[in-house]
Protein backbone atom coordinates (compact mmCIF):
# COMPACT_ATOMS: atom_id res chain seq x y z
CA UNK A 1 0.00 0.00 0.00
CA UNK A 2 1.51 3.32 -1.16
CA UNK A 3 1.90 6.47 0.99
CA UNK A 4 -0.62 8.69 -0.15
CA UNK A 5 -3.59 5.70 -0.27
CA UNK A 6 -3.18 5.32 2.90
CA UNK A 7 -3.81 8.98 4.47
CA UNK A 8 -6.37 10.80 5.18
CA UNK A 9 -7.76 14.04 3.32
CA UNK A 10 -9.88 15.47 5.97
CA UNK A 11 -9.94 14.38 9.80
CA UNK A 12 -12.39 14.83 12.29
CA UNK A 13 -13.15 18.13 12.87
CA UNK A 14 -13.89 18.13 16.68
CA UNK A 15 -13.49 15.77 19.11
CA UNK A 16 -16.58 14.34 19.46
CA UNK A 17 -18.48 15.03 16.49
CA UNK A 18 -18.93 11.44 15.56
CA UNK A 19 -20.71 9.85 18.89
CA UNK A 20 -24.19 10.42 18.38
CA UNK A 21 -26.79 10.66 21.46
CA UNK A 22 -27.20 7.40 21.93
CA UNK A 23 -23.89 7.11 23.22
CA UNK A 24 -23.32 9.25 25.77
CA UNK A 25 -22.55 6.26 28.08
CA UNK A 26 -19.57 5.67 26.03
CA UNK A 27 -18.28 9.21 26.41
CA UNK A 28 -19.20 9.37 30.03
CA UNK A 29 -16.83 6.35 30.69
CA UNK A 30 -13.90 8.00 28.50
CA UNK A 31 -14.52 11.36 30.20
CA UNK A 32 -14.03 9.51 33.65
CA UNK A 33 -11.34 7.62 32.86
CA UNK A 34 -9.64 10.62 31.33
CA UNK A 35 -10.60 12.29 34.91
CA UNK A 36 -9.88 9.24 37.27
CA UNK A 37 -6.18 8.86 35.64
CA UNK A 38 -4.90 12.54 36.10
CA UNK A 39 -6.86 12.48 40.10
CA UNK A 40 -4.82 9.50 40.82
CA UNK A 41 -1.46 11.00 39.68
CA UNK A 42 -2.35 14.26 41.12
CA UNK A 43 -3.21 12.21 44.55
CA UNK A 44 -0.29 9.77 44.48
CA UNK A 45 1.77 12.79 43.83
CA UNK A 46 0.77 15.08 46.71
CA UNK A 47 0.42 12.54 49.21
CA UNK A 48 3.65 10.15 48.55
CA UNK A 49 6.67 13.04 47.43
CA UNK A 50 6.93 10.50 44.11
CA UNK A 51 8.11 12.64 41.70
CA UNK A 52 11.16 10.80 40.48
CA UNK A 53 8.06 7.85 39.48
CA UNK A 54 7.56 10.71 36.69
CA UNK A 55 11.35 9.60 35.47
CA UNK A 56 9.87 6.20 34.36
CA UNK A 57 7.78 8.19 31.67
CA UNK A 58 9.84 6.84 28.50
CA UNK A 59 9.15 2.81 30.25
CA UNK A 60 5.53 3.69 30.23
CA UNK A 61 5.63 4.50 26.80
CA UNK A 62 7.81 1.61 26.15
CA UNK A 63 5.44 -1.03 27.67
CA UNK A 64 2.45 0.74 26.54
CA UNK A 65 3.27 0.70 22.61
CA UNK A 66 4.95 -3.00 23.41
CA UNK A 67 1.32 -4.07 24.59
CA UNK A 68 -0.16 -1.77 21.56
CA UNK A 69 1.53 -4.33 18.97
CA UNK A 70 0.52 -7.45 20.78
CA UNK A 71 -2.95 -6.14 20.76
CA UNK A 72 -3.14 -5.20 17.22
CA UNK A 73 -1.51 -8.57 15.87
CA UNK A 74 -3.99 -10.42 18.44
CA UNK A 75 -6.94 -8.32 16.47
CA UNK A 76 -5.39 -8.69 12.81
CA UNK A 77 -5.52 -12.82 12.97
CA UNK A 78 -8.05 -13.12 15.56
CA UNK A 79 -10.44 -15.38 13.27
CA UNK A 80 -13.92 -14.14 13.06
CA UNK A 81 -17.00 -16.02 13.71
CA UNK A 82 -18.06 -17.49 10.40
CA UNK A 83 -21.55 -16.72 8.46
CA UNK A 84 -22.44 -13.68 10.27
CA UNK A 85 -22.09 -11.19 7.13
CA UNK A 86 -18.53 -10.03 8.29
CA UNK A 87 -17.02 -11.15 4.98
CA UNK A 88 -19.33 -9.84 2.63
CA UNK A 89 -19.07 -6.58 4.53
CA UNK A 90 -15.45 -6.62 4.18
CA UNK A 91 -15.13 -7.62 0.05
CA UNK A 92 -18.51 -4.89 -0.61
CA UNK A 93 -17.98 -3.61 -4.14
CA UNK A 94 -20.29 -0.96 -4.04
CA UNK A 95 -20.46 1.97 -2.17
CA UNK A 96 -19.90 1.46 1.57
CA UNK A 97 -22.28 5.20 2.20
CA UNK A 98 -25.51 2.90 0.92
CA UNK A 99 -27.77 2.20 2.48
CA UNK A 100 -27.52 -1.59 1.41
CA UNK A 101 -24.36 -1.27 2.88
CA UNK A 102 -25.11 0.55 5.80
CA UNK A 103 -28.02 -2.04 6.56
CA UNK A 104 -26.06 -5.36 6.05
CA UNK A 105 -23.57 -3.53 8.49
CA UNK A 106 -26.18 -3.03 10.96
CA UNK A 107 -27.12 -6.63 10.60
CA UNK A 108 -23.61 -7.99 10.69
CA UNK A 109 -22.96 -5.88 13.99
CA UNK A 110 -26.05 -7.35 16.02
CA UNK A 111 -24.72 -10.62 16.01
CA UNK A 112 -20.94 -9.95 17.36
CA UNK A 113 -19.40 -9.08 20.35
CA UNK A 114 -17.61 -5.74 21.29
CA UNK A 115 -14.85 -7.44 21.30
CA UNK A 116 -15.20 -8.93 17.97
CA UNK A 117 -16.59 -5.38 16.43
CA UNK A 118 -12.97 -3.90 17.20
CA UNK A 119 -11.27 -7.26 15.32
CA UNK A 120 -13.49 -6.58 12.06
CA UNK A 121 -12.04 -2.43 12.46
CA UNK A 122 -8.48 -3.30 12.68
CA UNK A 123 -8.91 -5.66 9.56
CA UNK A 124 -10.91 -3.58 7.36
CA UNK A 125 -8.39 -0.81 8.61
CA UNK A 126 -5.89 -2.69 6.06
CA UNK A 127 -8.20 -2.19 3.21
CA UNK A 128 -8.79 1.60 3.85
CA UNK A 129 -6.68 3.22 6.02
CA UNK A 130 -7.70 6.68 5.66
CA UNK A 131 -10.83 6.34 7.56
CA UNK A 132 -9.46 5.92 10.79
CA UNK A 133 -7.41 9.56 10.19
CA UNK A 134 -11.07 10.74 10.06
CA UNK A 135 -12.50 9.29 13.46
CA UNK A 136 -12.92 11.74 16.92
CA UNK A 137 -10.48 11.80 19.32
CA UNK A 138 -12.65 9.83 21.88
CA UNK A 139 -13.82 7.37 19.28
CA UNK A 140 -10.60 6.48 18.63
CA UNK A 141 -9.57 6.35 22.30
CA UNK A 142 -12.93 4.64 23.45
CA UNK A 143 -11.86 0.53 22.71
CA UNK A 144 -9.04 0.59 24.63
CA UNK A 145 -10.73 2.68 27.67
CA UNK A 146 -13.46 0.31 27.70
CA UNK A 147 -11.64 -2.82 27.88
CA UNK A 148 -8.19 -2.20 29.17
CA UNK A 149 -7.80 1.51 30.52
CA UNK A 150 -11.17 2.40 32.95
CA UNK A 151 -10.70 -1.53 34.72
CA UNK A 152 -7.34 -1.00 35.13
CA UNK A 153 -7.66 2.72 36.32
CA UNK A 154 -9.89 1.14 39.17
CA UNK A 155 -7.80 -1.79 40.07
CA UNK A 156 -5.04 0.63 40.65
CA UNK A 157 -6.64 3.18 42.48
CA UNK A 158 -8.24 0.44 44.67
CA UNK A 159 -4.90 -1.13 45.35
CA UNK A 160 -3.34 2.04 46.20
CA UNK A 161 -5.86 2.95 49.07
CA UNK A 162 -5.77 -0.58 50.39
CA UNK A 163 -2.43 0.52 50.44
CA UNK A 164 -0.98 -2.59 48.28
CA UNK A 165 0.71 -0.61 45.93
CA UNK A 166 2.42 2.60 46.36
CA UNK A 167 2.64 6.13 44.86
CA UNK A 168 5.31 5.35 42.69
CA UNK A 169 3.76 1.89 41.18
CA UNK A 170 0.63 3.95 40.88
CA UNK A 171 2.21 6.91 38.96
CA UNK A 172 3.85 4.41 36.88
CA UNK A 173 0.66 2.47 35.78
CA UNK A 174 -1.79 6.14 35.25
CA UNK A 175 1.57 6.72 33.03
CA UNK A 176 1.43 3.34 31.12
CA UNK A 177 -2.50 3.81 31.14
CA UNK A 178 -2.79 6.82 29.98
CA UNK A 179 -0.01 6.50 26.52
CA UNK A 180 -2.21 3.11 25.98
CA UNK A 181 -5.27 5.07 25.84
CA UNK A 182 -4.00 7.54 23.33
CA UNK A 183 -2.57 4.49 21.51
CA UNK A 184 -5.14 4.22 18.22
CA UNK A 185 -4.81 8.18 18.11
CA UNK A 186 -1.31 8.38 17.85
CA UNK A 187 -1.92 5.44 15.24
CA UNK A 188 -5.27 7.73 13.48
CA UNK A 189 -2.44 10.69 13.51
CA UNK A 190 0.46 8.57 11.45
CA UNK A 191 -2.55 8.16 8.49
CA UNK A 192 -3.09 11.98 7.97
CA UNK A 193 -1.70 13.85 5.40
CA UNK A 194 -1.30 16.71 7.57
CA UNK A 195 0.25 16.32 10.84
CA UNK A 196 0.02 19.81 13.36
CA UNK A 197 3.42 20.29 14.94
CA UNK A 198 3.00 19.61 18.70
CA UNK A 199 2.30 15.66 16.71
CA UNK A 200 5.33 16.44 14.76
CA UNK A 201 6.73 17.03 18.30
CA UNK A 202 5.84 14.01 19.61
CA UNK A 203 6.92 11.47 16.54
CA UNK A 204 10.63 13.46 17.15
CA UNK A 205 10.64 12.53 20.82
CA UNK A 206 9.40 8.64 19.75
CA UNK A 207 6.31 9.35 22.02
CA UNK A 208 4.48 9.10 18.65
CA UNK A 209 4.96 6.53 15.50
CA UNK A 210 5.55 8.47 12.58
CA UNK A 211 3.96 7.45 9.22
CA UNK A 212 6.83 6.12 7.31
CA UNK A 213 7.34 3.85 10.58
CA UNK A 214 4.14 2.52 10.30
CA UNK A 215 3.53 2.04 6.54
CA UNK A 216 6.14 -0.79 6.61
CA UNK A 217 3.06 -2.57 8.81
CA UNK A 218 0.81 -1.54 5.53
CA UNK A 219 3.32 -2.74 3.38
CA UNK A 220 3.76 -6.01 5.21
CA UNK A 221 1.13 -7.27 7.86
CA UNK A 222 3.59 -10.00 9.65
CA UNK A 223 5.71 -7.23 11.25
CA UNK A 224 5.69 -3.64 12.84
CA UNK A 225 2.84 -3.81 14.98
CA UNK A 226 3.16 -1.03 17.80
CA UNK A 227 0.76 1.84 16.71
CA UNK A 228 1.77 4.07 19.96
CA UNK A 229 5.25 5.11 19.19
CA UNK A 230 7.38 2.21 17.32
CA UNK A 231 9.99 2.03 19.80
CA UNK A 232 8.92 -1.58 21.05
CA UNK A 233 8.76 -2.92 17.49
CA UNK A 234 12.00 -4.71 17.43
CA UNK A 235 11.02 -6.75 20.61
CA UNK A 236 6.95 -7.39 19.15
CA UNK A 237 8.06 -8.79 15.97
CA UNK A 238 10.48 -11.56 17.76
CA UNK A 239 6.80 -12.39 19.83
CA UNK A 240 4.76 -12.59 16.88
CA UNK A 241 7.58 -14.40 15.18
CA UNK A 242 7.59 -16.84 18.50
CA UNK A 243 3.66 -17.12 18.27
CA UNK A 244 3.61 -17.78 14.79
CA UNK A 245 6.45 -20.53 14.31
CA UNK A 246 4.77 -22.16 17.24
CA UNK A 247 1.61 -21.90 15.04
CA UNK A 248 -0.58 -19.48 17.39
CA UNK A 249 -1.52 -17.34 14.70
CA UNK A 250 -4.29 -17.90 12.60
CA UNK A 251 -2.76 -17.07 8.70
CA UNK A 252 -6.48 -17.15 7.51
CA UNK A 253 -7.42 -14.56 10.43
CA UNK A 254 -6.60 -11.60 8.73
CA UNK A 255 -9.84 -11.39 6.32
CA UNK A 256 -13.20 -12.62 7.56
CA UNK A 257 -15.01 -15.69 6.90
ZN1 LIG B 1 -2.70 -4.46 11.24
ZN1 LIG C 1 -2.63 1.83 10.09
Amino acid sequence: MTTSKSESRKPASSPLDDITPAETGLLLVCWLFFLLNFALVSYALYSGAAWWALALFPLSVYTADALSGISHFYLDYRRTTPNVGLRELYFFKGNKGSPKYLKMREEAMEKISPLEKVVFDFKTHHLSPGALARRSFMRLAAPMVMFIGFPLALVSGGLFALGIIGPALLVFICMFNLMLSLAQYAHALAHRREIPGWVQVLQKLHIFITKEAHNIHHQDLGMDFCILSGIANPLVNRIFNFCRRRGWIFEDGLTPV
